[in-house]
């Protein structure tokens, strides 16, 4: 008998190996068909899909980046890839309505191309988030490099608010020039992009003209979009009352719900009673956003308004290089705390998905209908002791927390915590020797 050469023993034995693996892998991983017509099946989670009014336990299958079906029970062979998301909330990807993403390499600028704003792909994916909207960072003058520099070469869906500023949010007295907030072109360039531009913004203007909010609802009612307002500051203070029932129109943002600053009344008064016009102004059809950010979320508003009754709209994070590593840290972080203010766990994910995508007239986005972009999260919500901390430095307790396990963007896995989209690593073909 021949002796076996030690070189081929060793590729049997390997070979022997890596069949055993694959069979372990198989045991947890049934066995894949041939040519599935899935690419990707998301079993056993609890899916919220608001818009399409989902609200159970159901599977979810990708197939070319899009959507393919979501029922219960769809047979793991009909997918070459299957993440087992028993206990776990799986939602249209997530959109924040408020960030700051802009960024780029010039000292004497903040937000728009500046060191202020934050890298897109470094921060989404990881907290559920498949679209971001940079609010002012450009204006009409500076979206163009925006477009080049930032949304073309990110994998997150980036969308833009332009600031009526024509330079942007640069700092300064560069937001102070009304001679360069032109609401015609304004609204040419929101119309020339029309798939990335979802919004008029106003921000940081300390004057006591009107004007920049008025030109910016000029520009929206132009382009068809809505208007963000960054409210405050103004000398002598402008009146919110008049910006919420006046200026903005029905579908127009205040952002900063529940900031305590100076020079903007606070929607809750001085003994804890929720101001009436702001509800007025809901029933107007006013959207109120979150907009944490580093000095504007402080619990002592979010407190009394929320047992009154009045939960944002929408829960965005204001991210930008100062939110995020203060009491803001993430959406999903800011998602808890509402969390933790009592909002229910459908409506938390309602605010951020199909009723984000309403807000910035984005109907393609937010949800899991058949056909959609597959962009989808999946969350965790763990139970402990936790802290979450306000603007204002002062802290929550809370016994729960969202956590993100899975993103998916367009059909791609972008982010996975604990690998539940993966095969054991002794199931992975092997290099070649
Ligand atoms: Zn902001």
């Amino acid at each position: 008998m021949m002796a076996v050469r030690p070189s081929l023993a060793r590729a049997v034995r390997i070979a022997a190996i890596a069949l055993v693996c694959l069979s372990i892998g198989q045991s947890r991983q049934p066995l894949q068909a041939q040519n599935p017509p899935f690419d990707l099946l998301i079993k056993n989670g609890h899916v919220i899909d608001a818009r399409n009014g989902v609200d159970a336990i159901m599977d979810v299958a990708i197939a070319a980046g899009k959507i393919a079906q979501v029922a219960a029970n769809i047979p793991v062979d009909r997918a070459r890839t299957v993440a087992d998301a028993t206990g776990l909330f799986v939602t249209p990807g997530l959109i924040d309505i408020h960030a700051h993403v802009f960024w780029g390499h010039d000292a004497e600028s903040q937000y728009s191309d500046g060191y202020s704003a934050v890298q897109p792909d470094s921060h989404s994916f990881r907290a559920g988030q498949t679209t971001l909207v940079d609010v002012g960072g450009s204006g009409w003058r500076s979206f163009p490099r925006f477009k080049e520099q930032v949304i073309d070469r990110s994998r997150t869906r980036v969308l833009a608010f332009l600031n009526i500023v024509g330079a942007g949010m640069r700092g300064g007295p560069v937001e102070q020039n009304l001679s360069d907030m032109d609401a015609k072109l304004t609204a040419m360039r929101a119309r020339e992009h029309k798939n990335l531009v979802v919004g008029v913004k106003v921000a940081h203007y300390a004057g006591p003209e009107w004007d920049p909010v008025t030109r910016a609802v000029q520009a929206g009612r132009e382009a068809d979009i809505p208007v963000m307002v960054d409210f405050g500051g103004h000398t002598p203070p402008l009146s919110l009352d008049d910006l919420l029932l006046k200026h903005l129109r029905p579908g127009d943002i205040l952002t900063h719900t529940y900031a305590h600053v100076g020079g903007r009344t606070p929607i809750v008064d001085g003994e804890g009673r929720l101001r009436p016009f702001v509800l007025e102004a809901r029933k107007r059809g006013i959207i109120f956003d979150a907009g944490h950010g580093g000095g504007s979320f402080l619990f002592s508003q979010a407190v009394p308004a929320t047992k009154q009754g009045f939960y944002p709209d929408v829960i965005s994070t204001d991210l930008h290089i100062g939110s995020m590593n203060g009491g803001m840290k993430d959406i999903l972080n800011t998602m808890s705390k509402f969390l933790i203010l009592g909002m229910p766990l459908k409506d938390v994910v309602k605010a951020n998905t199909a009723r984000a995508a309403e807000v910035i007239k984005r109907t393609d986005l937010g949800h899991l209908a058949v056909g959609a972009e597959a962009d989808v999260a999946v969350l965790r919500v763990v139970q402990g002791n936790f802290g979450f901390i306000d603007s204002g430095g002062g802290k929550m307790p809370g016994d729960r927390k969202l956590e993100c396990e899975l993103t998916i963007k367009a059909g791609q896995v972008v982010w996975d915590l604990n690998g539940i989209s993966r095969p054991l690593w002794s199931a992975m073909p092997r290099p070649p020797q």
